[in-house]
């Protein structure tokens, strides 16, 4: 979620609304919505003001950030508001909680304790509002499944809507252990259009759940992923390139090719350089060329078992020439930047880059601009 600054009439803070431009109001209008119409001139603007005392339920906004199809939430007050859903953006995330039960060394959002059971239903309207279906839509937190059936009511609020948009839930799958919750959520949303990306940071309960600061995780998380598997839903497994899990990289392959082997891919992360993983930095910081041996290892084990695998957050600089094709460009748009080496660089448009905290933090490798006649992707 984004903050940005737009002139609102709004006079008090107010639930989602779609974003449309002000000639697209009537053909897209429909009961029951809140909307906010970009108006670029005086008349749009009274235009919108009369519709309002007629008794609609529209606004106007200006601001050149924001685009017909996003959703927001005002804050009239600040005479700015919260873009909820950036049609624009390529990677889309509800954020359900802050609240979780683990508590990770490398957590880039630390968790809370306050009850935000508000933002569930926040969630639920901004699907609502979401004019054009996406491709994919992630549920994120903190812990989603801390949420219980309420995130089954978030599903289905998406399914309904978008029956085509394919849903990823991150979860660390501990409470899916309990074989109720299990049965409770797992029957209830659809396996045909979800996937849960899970992370498992060690091959056995001693790495994974330090690296969870939580005992009894790892028995938990496996027994969560058989589960998974028991109701037919996708796993992509998720690991995060820390140096506690890159020591023991290898055995935990070799771990997933022998004990996992139904989840559909497995993706190597590396961390990002912001809220825990800095108070951890002794453990968090690493230069991923300095571990090329140990990911040819890791990848290695993976390939002989046939389980495909990709590398996350990861530049194309900090791979080995015959990992670079597993990389993909996952950072999040809003969180995405390129250091200034990376103008000289012939691969950038193919290329991760950094997340954009990366200078109070540090970057996954030293960064290296590739020239395409030197090397051949
Ligand atoms: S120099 Fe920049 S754009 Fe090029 S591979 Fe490295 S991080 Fe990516």
């Amino acid at each position: 979620m984004r903050r940005v600054l737009a002139d609102t009439n709004a006079s008090r803070a107010q639930p989602p609304r779609a974003v449309v431009d002000y000639e697209e109001l009537a053909s897209c209008w429909s009961p029951g919505y809140r909307y906010a119409a970009r108006v670029s001139s005086d008349d749009e603007r009274l235009g919108v003001e009369a519709l309002s005392a007629a008794g609609l339920d529209v606004v106007w906004v200006e601001s050149p950030d924001i685009r017909s199809g996003d959703v927001i939430s005002l804050s009239p007050q600040a005479r700015s508001c919260t873009v909820l859903f950036r049609a624009a953006d390529h990677h889309h995330a509800l954020f359900l909680t802050n609240r979780c039960n683990s508590y990770c060394l490398m957590c880039s959002q630390p968790p809370t304790t306050v009850d935000d059971g508000w933002l569930v239903e926040e969630a639920i309207e901004v699907v609502r509002h979401v004019l054009d279906p996406p491709a994919v839509l992630g549920i994120t937190g903190g812990e989603p499944t801390l949420l219980g059936s309420d995130l089954a009511r978030v599903t289905r609020t998406i399914n309904e809507k978008f029956p085509v948009t394919r849903v990823e839930i991150l979860t660390n799958a501990r409470l899916l252990g309990s074989s109720a919750l299990a049965r409770e959520l797992l029957e209830a949303i659809p396996s045909a259009r979800t996937t849960w990306l899970v992370p498992l940071y060690g091959h056995a309960d001693f790495l994974h759940d330090f690296v969870v600061q939580a005992p009894g995780a790892f028995e938990q998380t496996v027994a969560g992923l058989l589960h998974l598997q028991q109701y037919g839903h996708a796993i992509q497994l998720r690991t995060v390139l820390i140096e506690p899990v890159l020591q023991e990289l290898p055995a935990l392959s070799e771990f997933v090719a022998r004990n996992l082997p139904f989840v559909r891919e497995v993706a190597l992360m590396a961390p990002e350089p912001i809220g825990f993983a800095l108070a951890n930095r002794d453990l968090c910081a690493v230069d991923l060329n300095d571990w090329h041996d140990t990911l040819r290892a890791g990848a290695r084990t993976l390939q002989r078992y046939g389980i495909p695998f990709m590398f996350m957050n990861v530049p194309l600089c900090a791979l080995p020439h015959d990992l670079k094709p597993y990389a993909q460009r996952s950072i999040s748009d809003w969180k995405n930047t390129y250091a200034p080496e990376c103008n000289g660089c012939d691969v950038r448009s193919d290329c991760c880059g950094l997340f954009t905290w990366y200078e109070r933090g540090w970057r996954p490798a030293k960064l290296v601009p590739i020239k395409l006649l030197e090397a051949s992707l």
